[in-house]
């Protein structure tokens, strides 16, 4: 078979807790680095720009023809072509947007999360786009520990592994992670979930749950349907360039994500809320806006943006 990718090397760190999506299984990285071959399924995964393209062949397949041949790889594979719609570097430069509020709103959803964090140990960034979350390492006081990112669509990680060389990416799926069991101390889903089509949210947390180590934490940021979240999302797919409503598939409100974490088995449940009007006020004063951030009382109910939910394997 023809590698269509380039030929590098990958990180060691990465290739120790790496394996095949389908049976988690070691992959053999073959003598000229530019392909990782798994023993049990026969299956080649490329390696892209030291980008592991651990996608299983289903994914790739049914996003070239579209027939499903399961569920959850069908709707996985639906939310990869949705997200190829996404511009590259996307996330990234929403970091850098020109109006305030975007600013605000793309930042502080990681503040939010900073107290949540392991100071060291490994990070999984599950749907981690273009490298946002990874653009903030020192910024979130994360410099002791190591970044794994992993996202659906490959040119994006190539993209944030060319920007964040600091840390790891790899394509893969969440509904098949690419790593071994007890891998991260915590896993990250960021603006990732509502992405999810409902009949693989159970799958994507259980997953998750399986590449923690015990006691590691989930930290889940999604937008709150409890919330006036659908009219900011209306006038934003309407007014901007990617269509919000066409991508936010699955919507949580506390309840529904309260009940989802713990059909996946996860314990300590911490569900709150964020975002009330704090964002609109950062045009008229970023102190204003960051003090009222900064007050609102920590309660899982209430009609705030952004639901933040917390919780341990
Ligand atoms: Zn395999």
């Amino acid at each position: 078979m023809a590698n269509p990718y380039s030929q590098t090397q990958i990180n060691p760190q990465l290739q120790k807790i790496i394996c095949c999506p389908k049976d988690k299984s070691n992959l053999i990285i073959n003598d000229d680095q530019k392909v990782l071959f798994c023993e049990i399924c026969k299956e080649n995964y490329f390696i892209k720009e030291s980008v592991p393209i651990l996608l299983s062949k289903e994914i790739i397949e049914q996003n070239n023809n579209s027939i499903p041949s399961n569920n959850e790889n069908h709707a996985f594979s639906n939310t990869k072509k949705a997200h190829e719609k996404i511009p590259t570097g996307y996330q990234v430069k929403q970091l850098k947007s020109k109006s305030k509020i975007k600013r605000f709103w793309n930042f502080h959803k990681f503040t939010k999360i900073q107290k949540y964090l392991p100071k060291e140990g490994k990070i999984l960034d599950i749907g981690c786009g273009s490298g946002a979350f990874e653009s903030l390492k020192n910024t979130l006081n994360l410099q002791n520990t190591k970044i794994i990112g992993l996202d659906i669509t490959p040119k994006q990680v190539i993209f944030a592994q060319q920007n964040h060389k600091e840390s790891l990416f790899v394509a893969g799926s969440g509904h098949e992670l690419p790593f071994k069991d007890n891998s991260f101390d915590a896993v990250v889903l960021i603006e990732f979930i509502e992405h999810i089509p409902k009949n693989a949210i159970q799958k994507l947390l259980k997953e998750a749950k399986r590449v923690l180590k015990d006691n590691g934490k989930i930290i889940i940021t999604t937008p709150n349907y409890q919330s006036p979240y659908l009219l900011i999302e209306w006038l934003h797919s309407k007014f901007g360039k990617v269509n919000y409503s066409e991508q936010h598939i699955t919507h949580f409100t506390p309840k529904r994500m309260r009940k989802a974490l713990k059909i996946a088995g996860f314990n300590k449940l911490k569900i709150t809320t964020t975002y009330g009007i704090a964002p609109f006020l950062a045009p008229i004063s970023k102190k204003l806006a960051l003090k009222t951030l900064k007050n609102e009382p920590i309660t899982e109910f209430g009609c705030r943006l952004k639901l933040i939910s917390i919780a341990s394997k």
